[in-house]
């Protein structure tokens, strides 16, 4: 038994790499457990792009959390030397009654976020690329802007481990316990660690390492960067926003970014709910021929630029809740350990503001962000009658 700790934190992706710095920060003797290596590509968090956004369409209570999620991206900037976080304003596209333009206008004008709502000539006008239908319209957010996951979980660990935090990667969790007498117990192939609180964040691993905890779906999800037919200038991203844009069917909702990986890097684009449910230890990480045909023609009537050659692809996983809130919180079994999972799709942009919580959470028992939308009581069964 390997003793001395007052944390574990097992999974160092987006989640965990933030809870070791904030708690590295408070002067807390950290152990971080990853199963793959610093900011790798097997998990939820890698692609080298993520779309901010404060205007919540998923639900007004996140707004606090976004407004604070900036403030410590770009003091995570500032300490790491690393450009975190690109503000490029950001577009939602679609028909003026459907989501997720309804929820972003409900978001903006709860919150007095400052918006704008454009015509489907005036999006065409500012953002030639961009060819909406006269049906839609767009409600433009200057302070939306890409956040590089890569650059911010390296950044994150870089800061824990000046901050004193022990990070050990290729060592794999097999089991934790909450022990009887208080604190926890964590087992790995290469050892069994003792703490006196646990942080357990581990993405699409949640269901085998939180068994009973909530129903999770893991979900394929497909990321594409295709070459502009008219070369980078149009997508550079000091012109050219991020972007949500609404379907008119179930599957068909997108969303992209501006050219970010340089001139023959290719521009990104993706699905938000196309690729089926998946198992991280088999998920299939080819990108299709048909993937890539089904996206291309979907390009050729909004986005015609870019309906052209694909420069690469790579497969990512979401971890869906039943309603696609997250699950962060103490574990209602066990009061030394606080999980965090569930992030549907859409938690990068909370990364330093979720590693602010998880730290108050394992260390206070409490925090003063507003987190009663991710208590996971809304969605445990109760008990048949
Ligand atoms: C294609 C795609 C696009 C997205 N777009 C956006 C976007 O535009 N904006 C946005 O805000 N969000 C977006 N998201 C969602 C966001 O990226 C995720 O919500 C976030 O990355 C989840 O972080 P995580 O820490 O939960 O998971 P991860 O970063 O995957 O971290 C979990 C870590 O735990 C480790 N682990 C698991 N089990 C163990 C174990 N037993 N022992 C040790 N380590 C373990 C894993 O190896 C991994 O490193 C997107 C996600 C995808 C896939």
């Amino acid at each position: 038994m390997e003793n001395g700790y007052d944390v574990i934190v097992v999974g160092l992706g987006g989640m965990g790499s933030a809870a070791a710095h904030h708690l590295a920060r408070r002067g807390r003797r950290v152990l971080g457990l990853e199963r793959f290596g610093p900011a790798h590509a097997q998990g939820s968090s890698h692609g080298g792009s993520r779309i901010y956004r404060q205007a919540y369409a998923e639900d007004p209570a996140y707004v606090p959390l976004l407004l604070r999620a900036r403030e410590l991206w770009e003091e995570a900037a500032a300490n790491s030397g690393q450009d975190l976080f690109t503000a490029t304003g950001g577009l939602v596209i679609g028909r003026p009654d459907a989501e997720p333009v309804a929820g972003t206008l409900r978001s903006a004008r709860e919150w007095g976020l400052p918006h704008e709502v454009l015509d489907a000539a005036e999006v065409r006008r500012r953002f030639p690329t961009l060819t909406p239908s006269e049906a839609e319209v767009a409600v433009h957010e200057d302070a939306a802007g890409v956040v590089r996951p890569e650059l911010a979980v390296r950044a994150h660990l870089d800061l824990a481990a000046a901050g004193g935090a022990d990070l050990r990667f290729q060592e794999p969790v097999v089991t934790w316990e909450a022990l009887p007498s208080g604190g926890v117990a964590v087992t790995t192939p290469r050892a069994r660690y003792h703490a006196d609180r646990l942080v357990v964040a581990p993405g699409a691993w949640a269901p085998g390492l939180l068994p009973g905890l909530v129903p999770l779906r893991v979900e394929r999800r497909v990321m594409y960067w295709f070459a502009p037919r008219s070369g980078v200038q149009d997508f550079a991203p000091d012109r050219h926003p991020v972007y949500i844009w609404g379907g008119e069917v179930e599957g068909d909702e997108m969303y992209g970014f501006p050219a970010l990986d340089g001139p023959d890097g290719g521009v990104k684009v993706a699905f938000h709910s196309r690729g089926g449910p998946a198992d991280p230890d088999s998920l299939d990480r080819t990108v299709h021929a048909t993937e890539v045909d089904a996206m291309r023609r979907h390009l050729g009537t909004r986005i015609p630029a870019l309906a052209g050659e694909l420069v690469r692809g790579a497969v990512c996983m979401y971890v869906n809740t039943a309603d696609e809130h997250f699950v962060v919180c103490r574990h209602p079994d066990h009061e030394d350990v606080v999980v965090a999972c569930g992030f549907s799709g859409h938690g990068f942009k909370f990364v330093p503001v979720i590693g602010e919580v998880l730290a108050d959470l394992a260390l206070e028992g409490a925090t003063r962000h507003p987190i009663g939308l991710f208590d996971p009581a809304r969605l445990r069964q109760s008990p048949s009658a």
